[in-house]
């Protein structure tokens, strides 16, 4: 039987059409309310991949018209000193969202550095009080990754009521805020993670699977569905398959799914790169116009 190919779901158009509306809605509260969004994201020491995270945030930011400010900490700051720097954040009135750059140098403590952040200006979602909320069903900030899967998924099928999905990976970042959404969309959520036994069947169920592991090309053809969309947060770096490359120490970025053979299976499928790593930094956006509404009273 001739195989169809799955559907991309493209990340950069997307991700381009959500900046765009954000751009447009700082736009509308800057002339209408006379409020400027205001984001600020911290970093502290010097790793490389964080440093490029951090600059897109803040590019992107600036290019939807916000307040930007990044502060660029050195490797050895204490504790004191970024809670304190923290503290002023919150309480800085031109500041609607905060995002501390992860992970912190090990002699921090990561925990209690997202405790202190105010909530209500949590825009990476990671405070217990959102994630609490998004248990609740209260209006919360929602982590980026997660409600950028949740984004791509409703403007590729619409409705996601009563569709059978399963998450695999339950971190705090991903996995289980992604399970939520999906349960508020009225999925039927399973959520799969190291000890899960038979992996591939549980898979296989999946009218929507979601892959945020860790663990380049781990889920394969077969494990997929017929018709499926398959979403694709894994980001891992590996050695080019030509081996010539390799031997020079190049490496590509892949996903947690085997690209090319579900792609011969899913009905629609996200790329890596190109998909739903795009999306992280426009729902940032999205969270800190949300948040700089919510502040200044105005309805999200
Ligand atoms: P974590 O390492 O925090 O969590 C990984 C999860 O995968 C855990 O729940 C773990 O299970 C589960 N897992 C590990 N091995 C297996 C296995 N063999 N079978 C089944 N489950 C397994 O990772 P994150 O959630 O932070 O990130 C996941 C991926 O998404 C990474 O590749 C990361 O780079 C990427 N990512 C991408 C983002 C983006 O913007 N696109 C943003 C954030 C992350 P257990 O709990 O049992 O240990």
């Amino acid at each position: 039987m001739p195989q169809t190919q799955a559907q991309i779901i493209d990340g950069k158009l997307h991700a381009e059409r959500l900046r765009a509306e954000v751009a447009a809605e700082v736009a509308r509260l800057k002339t209408k309310h006379g409020l400027q969004p205001g984001l600020a994201v911290v970093l502290v020491g010097e790793d490389p991949a964080s440093q490029i995270y951090v600059r897109s945030k803040g590019e992107h930011s600036l290019g939807a018209g916000m307040h930007s400010v990044t502060h660029r900490l050195a490797d050895d700051t204490g504790q004191d000193a970024l809670l304190k720097l923290i503290a002023d954040l919150n309480a800085d009135p031109r500041i609607h969202g905060i995002l501390v750059q992860l992970p912190l140098p090990k002699h921090l403590d990561e925990k209690a550095v997202i405790a202190a952040i105010d909530p209500d200006k949590d825009v990476d979602g990671l405070h217990v009080v959102n994630a609490g909320r998004l248990v609740a069903g209260l209006p919360a900030l929602v982590p980026c990754t997660p409600m950028g899967c949740m984004i791509l998924l409703r403007e590729t099928l619409g409705d996601l009521s009563g569709k059978r999905a399963v998450v695999v990976g339950r971190s705090v970042l991903v996995g289980k805020p992604m399970a939520q959404l999906l349960l508020a969309a009225d999925c039927t959520v399973t959520v799969a993670h190291s000890r899960t036994t038979d992996l591939p069947a549980v898979c296989r169920e999946a009218d929507i699977l979601v892959a945020a592991v860790g663990r380049p090309r781990m889920i394969r053809g077969d494990w997929i569905k017929p018709g499926a969309a398959v979403i694709d947060v894994g980001i891992n770096r590996v050695p080019f398959d030509d081996p010539e490359k390799a031997a020079q120490g190049k490496t590509k970025v892949v996903g947690d799914v085997h690209f090319k053979e579900a792609s011969d299976v899913a009905g629609w499928i996200t790329p890596v790169p190109g998909g739903v790593g795009l999306m992280t930094v426009a729902v940032l956006l999205q969270n800190t116009v949300t948040a700089a509404k919510r502040l200044a009273g105005l309805e999200a």
